[in-house]
């Protein structure tokens, strides 16, 4: 929570690189999908749109083929049938040429590809003919002429020989061919002749222009008919009388359906169709076949067209989709960017009003009152925080002072124990009188020190001392002076030892010294020293008189067959008793 140190205060602001936002998100997330969907869609419909508009044009081209062979084949059966009639009319079985010359000329002007009509004889001699051509000639020799004779006979394509120079050639680039339709005619006593007619071929074309109309969606489409060796019978003139070598076109094949080839001339690739002629009715047909063929870019030009229609629509949609991605994406993370702008501002100024209410979507605005909601609270809580803590500060800040008020006086308590344990510990090792060491305390200190010069073999002496008559001084001037001149006796010899040595009262008038480190001569010089502090100075005036004080001294030094210090102060004891014997104020050695 807010601190006095801000807000901010160890949050770092996480870096806006490496991480997309919402609003890049959505729109990848959102366009991706979109063109996904989009693209996939366009490419499957282009591809199935494609393929069944190429199945179309196919069939279509199949549709030509067969419209083509289906028109040559009524055409032929009505020529067929046209022959037939006219075979079986009286006039040809009469003897007047004329009147059969009429008869074929008015079939002839009933059709105009009709180049020539003929009736011969049976040994083959032309009787009358159209324009009377060829009349009196012997065509005995002639396919159609040999094939009458055994029944109806249709004959294929084929050059004209004599009438090449009789007859006007239409397309004089080409030469003139005929297919042959010829009947046996019969009378009563049998064969008396046949009729023929020769059917100019320029009528196939015919019927090939009226099926390609120009300008249509037919360009560069071509239309054969091949014969039932294979051989171009029209078609591109580098391609007629030419043997093609195709599927389906050799007999009892099946019909291959449209298919793309690379054909011969120009060896380009058409899309190719082929019907098979069947004849009509009771006209067999002469085994043609007719084939189409279209260049494959010509024929496809469509399905390209449609797969270019669809994917540009496809790009459109997509890119308005993608325009929508980018819009949405937009509305839905402007809100919750003005949002977080709103929630920074928060941070610095703790107002729950700079997070705006209004705007955005309902999630957004619910999330703003939320947020407002929450900074309210949280604005309470630490106020309440505040509060208490300033509470809390004032409670330790009262209880440190009682703490270190106890502390003080529990420190004084223990420090006067201490010091009356300081004070007891030396009343005890004391003598109350006159300050020096008590008896008790020489005797802890003197044991030791016994032990230790045993240890390490030094000399060690002790002095005993005894005030002269002393209770003649009490008796005379009273117990308080008696105490003085003690505490001043204690006073004297202490000054005298602080070179070294220990003194202690031993009781009454009696103190005791214990020297360290003095053999018998050092110990009777000390001896003899004190003995001289004593007796040399007056302890001031009284009543008029000098006060003098003697003492006896004994002293004894440690050997080896010191068992204590008892024995060693017994041994000096008696020394002084020899002292005492010997007239007093004298120091004696034991
Ligand atoms: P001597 O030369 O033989 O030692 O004779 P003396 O009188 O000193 O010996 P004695 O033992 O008979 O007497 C010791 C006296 O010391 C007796 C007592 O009244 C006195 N005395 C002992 N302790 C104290 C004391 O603390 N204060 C005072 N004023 N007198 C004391
Ligand atoms: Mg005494
Ligand atoms: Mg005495």
């Amino acid at each position: 929570m807010a601190t006095a140190t801000g807000p901010d205060r160890g949050i770092r602001r996480p870096r806006r690189l490496g991480r997309p936002g919402l609003r890049t998100l959505l729109t990848v997330t959102m366009a991706g999908l979109a063109l996904t969907t989009v693209v996939l869609l366009a490419l499957v419909v282009a591809e199935v749109a494609g393929r069944r508009q190429a199945a179309e044009i196919g069939d279509s081209l199949d549709e030509l083929a067969f419209q083509m062979s289906d028109k040559l084949d009524r055409a032929m059966f009505e020529r067929w049938r046209d022959i037939r009639i006219i075979a079986a009319r009286p006039v040809l079985r009469g003897d007047d040429t004329a009147a059969k010359r009429v008869a074929l000329e008015i079939l002839q002007q009933t059709y105009p590809d009709y180049a020539w009509i003929g009736f011969t004889d049976v040994q083959g001699r032309v009787l009358a003919s159209t324009g009377r051509l060829l009349e009196g000639e012997d065509v005995s020799a002639r396919p159609w002429f040999v094939g009458a004779l055994k029944g109806p006979f249709a004959g294929d394509v084929h050059k004209a020989l004599l009438l090449e120079r009789l007859l006007t050639n239409p397309d004089p680039g080409t030469p003139l061919r005929f297919v042959d339709v010829s009947m046996p005619v019969m009378a009563e006593g049998g064969l008396i002749g046949v009729v023929g007619a020769h059917l100019s071929w320029s009528w196939a074309d015919d019927i090939r222009r009226s099926l390609i109309a120009p300008g249509e969606s037919r360009s560069g489409t071509d239309i054969l008919v091949v014969d039932k060796d294979g051989a171009v019978l029209l078609g591109p003139r580098a391609l007629e009388g030419q043997k093609l070598d195709l599927p389906g076109l050799t007999a009892g094949s099946r019909d291959p359906g449209p298919w793309v080839e690379t054909w011969p001339d120009g060896d380009r690739a058409y899309l190719t169709a082929l019907h098979r002629s069947q004849g009509f009715r009771d006209y067999p047909g002469l085994g043609w076949t007719v084939v189409v063929r279209q260049p494959v870019d010509q024929a496809l030009a469509p399905v390209r067209d449609l797969r270019r229609l669809i994917l540009w629509g496809a790009v459109a949609i997509a890119a308005t989709a993608c325009g929508f991605a980018l819009w949405l994406a937009a509305r839905i993370a402007s809100p919750l960017d003005r949002l977080s702008r709103a929630a920074r501002r928060v941070g610095e100024t703790s107002s729950p009003d700079e997070v705006p209410l209004d705007g955005g979507y309902r999630e957004v605005r619910d999330l703003a009152w939320s947020l407002q909601r929450m900074i309210a609270a949280l604005t309470q809580k630490q106020e309440e925080l505040v509060r208490a803590n300033l509470g809390l500060e004032a409670r330790v800040a009262e209880r440190t002072a009682e703490l270190t008020a106890e502390i003080a006086e529990r420190r004084k308590v223990e420090q006067d124990r201490e010091d009356l344990i300081q004070r007891l510990k030396r009343m005890a090792e004391t003598d109350f009188l006159t300050g020096v060491m008590n008896r008790r305390s020489f005797f802890d200190i003197a044991g030791r020190e016994l032990a230790a010069a045993r240890r390490y073999v030094r000399a060690l002496a002790v002095i005993v001392l005894d005030i002269d008559h002393f209770k003649r001084i009490n008796d005379r001037y009273g117990h308080g002076t008696g105490d003085e001149i003690l505490k001043g006796v204690a006073k004297r010899l202490a000054d005298e030892m602080r070179a070294g040595g220990i003194l202690a009262r031993f009781g009454g008038e009696e103190f005791v010294i214990l020297l360290q480190e003095a053999d018998q001569d050092a110990a009777l010089a000390t001896a003899e020293r004190l003995r001289t502090a004593l007796a040399d100075r007056s302890f001031g005036l009284i009543d008029g008189s000098c006060l003098t004080v003697t003492a006896s001294l004994g002293l004894a030094t440690a050997d080896s067959e010191t068992g204590s210090i008892d024995d060693l102060i017994t041994r000096a004891d008696a020394a002084l008793y020899r002292a005492k014997d010997a007239g007093r104020n004298r120091v004696e050695a034991g």
